[in-house]
């Protein structure tokens, strides 16, 4: 019966990121993790009709929570690469992203990735930028922080060079929170974002399911307009 049904809600962990706007941040005033990926694991949540429970980490910890099966499942601007593949089960994409790079905004030697070597460049380890700077600039002297935040702050004071991290977050980054950063070159490697679960998840399916619903009901492109529009 329905009644049956909606007693057998279940209820699944999803972890977060503690830190990458504006996909997922903590809302001091309120304590609670807001962000577009938020509003979006709610939103498939309900589509779905199941309940959620959010817990907010270090981004690695979101990576290795999905491959120990810790948690049911993650969303975290979570990049999908053939690598994390091995290991973890992704959604269908659900946002097209990218790298970039931040200077100061007095900075006039580094126009692009071309000017890197020699430089500080800071990111966050565990990150597709890590990797992005280990297997392209080798030159560079990479300095990694557990959040991005620190590394922007690093920059913001001149211990850092350049900052390279994923283009929506720079970009956010450098428009809404930053002291004199500015957005330098081109995107640097086309990237998709995935919602990540423990491998054979039998939630692949239902969440993919939804996920398609609200793009073809407009709630996607709303929860977008929010977090991205002008
Ligand atoms: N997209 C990046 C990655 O997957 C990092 C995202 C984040 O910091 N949350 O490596």
């Amino acid at each position: 019966t329905e009644a049956n049904n909606a007693d057998a809600t279940e209820t699944y962990t999803v972890a977060t990121d503690n830190n990458f706007v504006p996909f997922e941040f903590m809302n001091e005033e309120t304590g609670e993790m807001e962000g577009f990926d938020i509003d979006l694991i709610k939103a498939i949540a309900e589509e779905a009709g199941f309940e959620i429970n959010i817990e907010s980490m270090k981004f690695d910890g979101v990576v290795s929570g999905m491959q120990s099966g810790r948690f049911d499942i993650g969303i975290a601007g979570m990049t999908i690469t053939e690598e994390r593949k091995e290991t973890i089960d992704f959604s269908d994409p659900y946002y097209d992203a990218g790298l970039m790079i931040a200077v100061s905004e007095d900075n006039n030697e580094i126009e692009s990735e071309a000017d890197l070597a020699g430089k500080k460049v800071g990111t966050r380890s565990g990150t597709t930028s890590e990797q992005y700077i280990k297997d392209n600039h080798p030159d560079a002297e990479l300095v990694t922080f557990p959040g991005i935040v620190e590394a922007y702050m690093d920059l913001e004071s001149g211990r850092l060079d350049a900052v390279m991290y994923d283009v929506p977050n720079v970009q956010y980054y450098v428009a809404n929170d930053a002291a004199g950063l500015k957005t330098v070159g081109e995107i640097l490697q086309g990237e998709q974002y995935g919602i990540a679960f423990p491998q054979d998840s039998e939630l692949v399916e239902d969440v993919n399911t939804a996920l398609q619903t609200l793009i073809d009901n407009g709630t996607y492109d709303d929860i977008y307009e929010e977090w991205f529009g002008e």
